[in-house]
């Protein structure tokens, strides 16, 4: 038995007005994988919870294959959850730790052979006699999952199952955790902070900030068609290039994004997703290339849709397979609130609903109301480049290259940028090329 999991417009308030999640809408369909993801502190583990009847909803309602689930305790949700800190009894060996839960759901029955059972399919049978002092915690961790899984629950809720584990490990389990729920065919609701585990899990990634749902869809339309700037920098590794730029759509002559210092040209005849900037003459945007999108080579090299800048070697990564290349284009980047520092930062008090105009627009921006999703300062002009960000090199423009490149520091390097894989966001940081509306190749 598999459910779906529905939430309306849910939303959790703490003690003293913390908006852990707001106004969270998300259908999850029976048999899914859908991973929840975002920084610490945005409200995942309160989602999870909300799922779980562990925590009471504050606004909206929670429905379990399409029944109103709110006021249903616990036990009476069929749902089981794998916690971060494994949870173990310590007093108890691995079999009776996978059988508890068996025993007080029906009590007077040998849980014996589902225990068994569970525990030749998590190949975890030589740890039963064992308590959870005696394992490592890799070992503990397919223990807690055999507690979940031995009791046939129709969904599971992890979260961040594997961060407690060195990376190796965390590789290893996240394989056998994509195994075995598919086996099992059982709705999961995954958290975790981590992109790369959650691009590799997920049939659907939903992306939070300050308790607020940015996007959800499959991880390819993440990557591909972010929703906005906040989406396009959490996810993929190099992050993505976010540099200010402003539009210039001259009417005899080539529309260019100019990065302050240099521009790009965007080729003749304009792509529809570049005419459509063209709305935009004057102002400033973000934009937003991925490593990929730029590569080392001589303008007499471009394809049509590639255009030239250079670049000053800054700093080289070796990688083994690959290189990555920070340079100096002249630009400056536009800065991520969150992503910036290893912490979050104290998120400013949100209002609730507001009236008029600027509470619709809010409405309508939804991140906003979380603070802002990008920090620009002043508008700049082509003429005066931006002053470098502090603590940041100044237009920083990450390429990957293969580690045939001899690059030093200090070099001047012919750059390539691909402008069919050129996003630009407004200065709220949504994304307006490529235009919002899904690609049909990229729907569901
Ligand atoms: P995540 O799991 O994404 O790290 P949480 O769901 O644990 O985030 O927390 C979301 C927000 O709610 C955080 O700002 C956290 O400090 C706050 N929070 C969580 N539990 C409580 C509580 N019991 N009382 C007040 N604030 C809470
Ligand atoms: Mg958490």
């Amino acid at each position: 038995m598999t459910r779906a999991i529905s939430l309306h417009d849910v939303s959790k308030v703490h003690a003293k007005g913390v908006r852990a999640v707001d106004r969270l809408s998300l259908d999850i369909h029976p048999g899914e994988f859908l991973v929840l993801l975002g920084p610490s502190g945005c409200g995942k583990s309160t989602v999870l919870r909300m799922i779980a009847g562990l925590e009471p909803v504050t606004e909206g309602e929670v429905y379990l294959d399409g029944t109103y689930a709110n006021d249903l305790a616990p036990s009476e949700r069929d749902i089981a959850m794998v916690f971060q800190n494994f949870a173990l009894y310590p007093n108890m060996t691995g079999r009776d730790n996978i059988g508890f839960p068996l025993r007080i759901e029906t009590p007077g029955a040998d849980p014996a052979p589902r225990v068994d059972a569970t525990a030749r399919m998590l190949g975890i049978e030589e740890l039963l006699d064992r308590y959870p002092g005696q394992l490592s915690g890799g070992e503990r961790q397919r223990v807690a999952m055999g507690r979940a899984i031995a009791r046939h629950p129709s969904a599971f809720l992890m979260d961040e199952p594997l961060s407690n584990l060195d990376a190796k490990l965390r590789n290893h389990l996240r394989a056998e955790i994509s195994r075995l729920t598919r086996e099992l065919g059982v709705t999961t609701v995954y958290v975790t902070h981590d992109q790369a585990e959650a691009m590799s899990l997920g049939d659907r990634v939903a992306v939070l900030r300050g308790g607020i749902l940015q996007q959800v869809d499959s991880p390819r339309a993440v990557y591909a068609l972010p929703r906005n700037v906040f989406v396009a920098a959490f996810i993929g590794t190099p992050r993505i290039n976010l540099l200010r730029g402003v539009v210039r759509a001259p009417l005899d002559g080539a529309m260019t994004v100019s990065l302050g210092k240099q521009a790009l040209r965007l080729p003749e005849p304009l792509s529809p997703d570049h005419r459509l900037l063209r709305v935009q003459q004057g102002r400033e945007v973000i934009v937003g290339l991925r490593s990929e999108a730029i590569r080392i080579a001589t303008p007499a090299e471009a394809r049509p849709e590639e255009t030239h800048i250079t670049g000053l070697v800054e700093h080289v990564e070796f990688q083994g397979h690959e290189v990555l290349v920070h340079f100096n284009t002249g630009s400056s980047p536009a800065l991520v609130p969150e992503l910036e520092a290893p912490r979050p930062q104290p998120r400013p008090h949100r209002r609730r609903r507001e009236g008029g105009v600027l509470g619709r627009l809010r409405e309508r921006a939804g991140s906003l109301r979380a603070g802002p999703v990008v920090v620009l300062d002043e508008p700049t002009g082509p003429e005066q480049p931006p002053a470098p960000a502090e603590g940041r090199a100044p237009g920083d423009l990450v390429v990957r290259t293969t580690p045939d490149f001899v690059l030093r520091y200090g070099m001047q390097v012919p750059l390539l940028v691909d402008t069919a894989h050129l996003f630009a966001f407004d200065q709220q940081g949504e994304r307006i090329s490529p235009a919002p509306a899904r690609l049909p190749d990229l729907d569901e």
